[in-house]
């Protein structure tokens, strides 16, 4: 297992563990990004809140682990997520997402945001949202799964994919656990809670542990209770480049995305929010 540092920032005034990516492993699967946030207390005036902004070319993948947010989108989409539950939305050519506070939650907001890159052949389509309230779990006998996206010791998520990947919530109550995973596939670990030792080395919260392809089981120990987010896929082809909130597979295809987000000219739609919307940065390179 390569272990790697998450870094420090900030999204809509919460302080997120910037797990992926990273200088040197910019994907794990079709996986491009994951931040994960909290546990921090909600109180009257607090919690998450992202007001209006553009995303091209990804999914984002939502889980809490404890806690409420408010997603809306260009689609007319208006949806609550609570823990065990999933918000999937599909960016393809363009949507626009404000991610809000519910304004009557209490108590611990915690969970992960993770983008998956769509691939040439569905990243020009129809942008899409989709929930789902409940997800399959496999039982792994000193702990459990929820298989969130993809397929996990052939147990399935309905949830949609456009590339080989999986991604499952891993609970341990302690002890040794065995996981299946398919050999094709890169992995990574994400600890939400607790440590997990893997391999003699051990992972906590604000590390990202990398596993190369070619095993089919993976041998998780825990000293107790311990929460982990399971991501893989097969290693994406496709060059990807990343700005802001985009993906895409140039910097002219980027920086005309942050262009038409500013000038507000339509490709990203408009999210019915009393949030502010957010605007692009300038691209960090020279444009000619
Ligand atoms: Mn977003």
């Amino acid at each position: 297992m390569e272990v790697s540092s998450s870094r420090a920032a900030e999204v809509g005034g919460q302080q997120v563990r910037r797990a992926l990516p990273q200088h040197r492993r910019r994907t794990v699967g079709a996986w491009c990004f994951a931040d994960h946030f909290g546990p921090t207390a909600v109180t009257g005036q607090g919690g998450v809140n992202v007001g209006p902004h553009p995303h091209l070319g990804l999914h984002t993948v939502t889980w809490l682990v404890s806690g409420e947010l408010l997603h809306r989108d260009s689609l007319g989409s208006e949806q609550l997520i609570r823990p065990g539950e999933l918000n999937l939305m599909t960016a393809g050519r363009g949507i626009s997402h404000a991610e809000e506070a519910t304004g009557s939650f209490r108590g611990d907001l915690h969970g992960i945001q993770l983008w998956v890159a769509q691939p040439e052949a569905t990243r020009h389509g129809e942008p899409a949202f989709e929930h789902h309230a409940s997800l399959p779990a496999v039982d792994l006998g000193t702990g459990s799964a929820t298989v969130v996206v993809g397929d996990l010791g052939g147990v399935a998520s309905s949830a949609r994919r456009d590339s080989e990947l999986v991604g499952a919530e891993i609970q341990l109550h302690g002890g040794t656990t065995d996981v299946p995973l398919q050999a094709g596939f890169e992995h990574a670990l994400v600890v939400l809670e607790g440590a997990v030792t893997v391999e003699g080395e051990e992972l906590v919260p604000g590390q990202l542990g990398y596993l190369d392809p070619g095993t089919d089981e993976l041998g998780l120990a825990a000293s107790g209770p311990a929460r982990l987010l399971l991501i893989g896929g097969a290693p994406f082809p496709e060059p990807v480049t990343m700005f802001w909130n985009f993906v895409g597979r140039s910097r002219e295809e980027l920086a005309g995305a942050a262009r038409g987000w500013n000038a507000d000219d339509g490709r990203f739609g408009t999210v019915a929010s009393p949030l502010a919307r957010i605007p692009s940065p300038a691209p960090w390179w020279r444009q000619d």
